[in-house]
């Protein structure tokens, strides 16, 4: 049997056909065009090509949207990125086209679930998932199912105040987890610390900073960049220790662009978290997450395989 997967997201666009057992049989990807009904299209296209050319119609779908929905119902609510979309029953429009049901989720909820079925929380009943990019998602796995909650907006981690009149958020609010933490945020910070007259090997960068950059050169212990990232992570460790005492999931799973980072994020997220958590003998190991680049696309396939009742097997 296969599941099609579809990951819709800021930039890109990714379809896939996914086995049972999680295998990522065929991949496409492209960029995200301007507009809804145009990168509908564009997904049924994709998703027609790659069925066409594995002979076989996928039992289901499941999609993966980057912004807030309505899982229940199908329908996006909302999104931060291009007109069009808010409102639009993605679920039912892609059930339609393809002629297969399609079940819609948000894509850090499809990422945790793929984790938790496929990745680094794979045999655990229980996954806290946080992915960290140009945003902070997140989401709560329980046996095996997203656990969405009454709103569907469970897991939003990105959204945990830390700093009180902290910086602007997407959300509106002031002082939320993505504001000091994300991938803009490390940029932000490392500006503002050269305006400061900080010396950094980054001030050949000055005004085009971007999170990576920030990563690569904490790699190379760059003091500025090392200080930039302590900073940001001790933020995410608090918010994961407050989530994870209220929780308590037997693993979490960091993922998403910045954990590119490897050990230049984690060490000092692992030593922040040890000290905020309740037990750390006893509570949540963090790991990163396993599946990669694909991880969206596959998270979104393993909505329709819980839907249809054949990601049991995996737990
Ligand atoms: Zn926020």
């Amino acid at each position: 049997m296969l599941v099609a997967g579809f990951d819709v997201g800021n930039s890109r666009l990714s379809v896939a056909l996914v086995a049972e057992d999680g295998e990522l049989v065929s991949v496409a990807r492209q960029e995200t065009p301007p507009d809804a009904s145009s990168a509908v299209e564009t997904l049924a296209t994709m998703a027609e090509e790659l069925i066409g050319a594995a002979g076989e119609q996928p039992a289901a779908a499941g999609i993966g949207f980057g912004g807030p929905v309505d899982a229940a119902a199908g329908r996006v609510r909302t999104s931060y990125l291009t007109p069009g979309w808010g409102g639009l029953a993605l679920g039912e429009v892609m059930a339609d086209r393809l002629g297969v049901p399609a079940y819609l989720a948000n894509d850090a909820d499809a990422g945790g679930l793929g984790e938790a079925l496929f990745g680094a929380g794979m045999g655990a009943e229980s996954v806290l998932y946080v992915n960290v990019g140009t945003g902070i998602g997140g989401a709560v796995i329980l046996n095996g199912r997203i656990h969405a909650g009454h709103s569907s907006m469970a897991g939003e981690i990105g959204h945990f105040l830390v700093v009180p009149d902290g910086p602007e958020c997407t959300c509106g609010h002031r002082g939320c987890l993505q504001s000091v933490s994300a991938g803009p945020a490390l940029a932000a910070a490392a500006e503002e610390r050269l305006a400061r007259g900080e010396v950094s090997t980054l001030g050949q960068r000055v005004g085009q900073l971007t999170g990576s950059d920030v990563g690569e050169a904490a790699a190379a212990r760059d003091a500025l960049a090392v200080g930039v990232v302590a900073d940001a992570t001790r933020f995410l460790a608090m918010a994961i220790a407050n989530a994870v005492n209220l929780i308590d999931p037997a693993v979490v799973v960091v993922g998403g662009g910045v954990t590119e980072m490897g050990e230049v994020l984690l060490a000092p997220l692992r030593r922040h978290y040890r000290g905020f958590v309740l037990d750390p003998e006893r509570q949540a190991a963090i790991v990163p997450a396993a599946l990669g680049y694909d991880a969206g696309v596959v998270g979104a396939a393993c909505v329709a395989l819980t839907e249809l009742g054949a990601a049991e097997s995996c737990l």
